[in-house]
């Protein structure tokens, strides 16, 4: 048996592990043993539990509770609880998601203490080194024995940066394992797309018809802390929904939230505020989340994960930073890079209302990326 200690923190943390929680309570019973460590990152009902509810994944068995805190102070206190947890339950590995402070903070510690590191999400990389979350990747990658890259640029990034793909087992930190994974999230997307059509009279709660509504998220720091960068999108939002006489649905992340409510452009906040066909939220569940990404026309966000279920869900995509890591969706033409500028915000949009992509390859596995990252895991230890 196969002890595993499974770290989530943060949303999108708790929904990629919802996937490896699933296929071993459905496979992988007998073989390995999962341990859930939450590290309180997240901690509004909204932001964390509700995701727990829904995506049936159990009550975490450990809550490190450190909360909001600067960068340093979040990954010293996570690494700080995280190294006693280790030493303490021995682990035969800890499995990381993703690229936030939890992700760093728990390869440091287990990788200090020889304990190995399996990283899901392995190999993105956005080139832009001002980003948190790519710096976290770098180091994670750097630490760990087992790497799970969901798509085949993430493996060639990989490469470029002088890992050995062949470099078959025993797996260590110097000779780890890599993987062309596929994507948990797609795992996702199809296991809870189809629960979601279930609930699709709750559009109408939000006020929205099928295939007639954006679906806006904005959460990356530089977009919320840089007022220029969030006027110029809600002001990109606000000439779309007029011009195209389109609703849009957003669903505000907590930071963003806190700052138009403090020091948000207050005439623009108004005509948002007024506007009939914006519609500001609290954020929304995951099964809300993948209803109103599957019936949408088109998404607009600044979301790793948004952008991806969009492209799952074929729906055109406009990112609002100027670089991505899912590269090739915008290589497919089913995405476009508009930063946070309101004129591109307007002028990508309404392209893609008037010609809507059709081709959406599978750029991101079969949708049982869970499943092969068990077995390796299993035949790995
Ligand atoms: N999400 C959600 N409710 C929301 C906004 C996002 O359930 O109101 C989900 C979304 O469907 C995706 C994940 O959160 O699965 C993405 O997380 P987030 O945008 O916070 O982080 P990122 O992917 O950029 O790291």
């Amino acid at each position: 048996m196969i002890h595993l200690i499974n770290v989530i923190g943060a949303r999108p943390q708790i929904i990629k592990a919802a996937a490896i929680h699933r296929a071993i309570a459905n496979h992988f019973r007998e073989q390995i043993r999962e341990v859930i460590v939450h590290t309180g990152q997240h901690y509004d009902h909204n932001m964390s539990r509700v995701f727990f509810e829904e995506l049936g994944i159990p009550q975490e068995d450990v809550n490190l509770e450190v909360g909001s805190l600067s960068h340093a102070k979040q990954t010293a206190a996570i690494m700080t609880r995280m190294e006693d947890l280790l030493l303490e339950g021995k682990p035969d590995a800890v499995v990381v998601y993703g690229d936030t402070n939890s992700t760093l903070a728990a390869s440091l510690a287990a990788a200090k203490i020889h304990i190995p590191v399996i990283h899901i999400e392995a190999g993105l990389r956005s080139f832009n080194k001002t980003m948190p979350e790519e710096i976290n990747r770098l180091v994670c990658d750097q630490v760990s024995t087992l790497l799970f890259a969901p798509t085949k640029t993430a493996v060639d990034n990989l490469v470029h940066e002088g890992f050995e793909i062949e470099s078959g087992k025993p797996y260590s930190i110097d000779r780890p394992g890599i993987f062309l994974s596929g994507d948990v999230m797609f795992d996702n997307t199809l296991y809870f797309g189809t629960l979601a059509e279930q609930h699709e009279g709750k559009l109408n709660t939000f006020g929205l018809r099928k295939g007639e509504y954006a679906l806006v998220t904005i959460h990356r720091d530089n977009n919320t802390d840089d007022p220029r960068r969030l006027s110029q999108i809600f002001q990109g939002i606000l000439e779309l929904s007029e011009t195209a006489q389109l609703r849009c649905l957003v669903p505000l992340h907590p930071r963003t939230a806190k700052i138009l409510n403090s020091s948000f452009n207050e005439d623009l906040l108004k005509n948002i505020r007024n506007s009939r066909w914006i519609r500001i939220t609290e954020p929304l569940s995951f099964l809300e989340m993948s209803l109103c990404e599957k019936y949408a026309r088109i998404v607009l966000t600044d979301s790793g994960g948004v952008q991806k279920e969009a492209f799952f869900h074929r729906k055109p995509c406009v990112i609002l930073r100027s670089e991505t890591e899912w590269v090739e969706i915008v290589a497919s033409g089913t995405a476009a890079l508009a930063d946070a500028d309101s004129r591109k915000i307007v002028e990508l949009s309404l392209g893609f209302l008037k010609n809507p992509p059709q081709e959406f390859p599978a750029f991101f596995g079969e949708g049982d990326s869970a499943g092969f990252i068990c077995r390796k895991i299993i035949d790995s230890f």
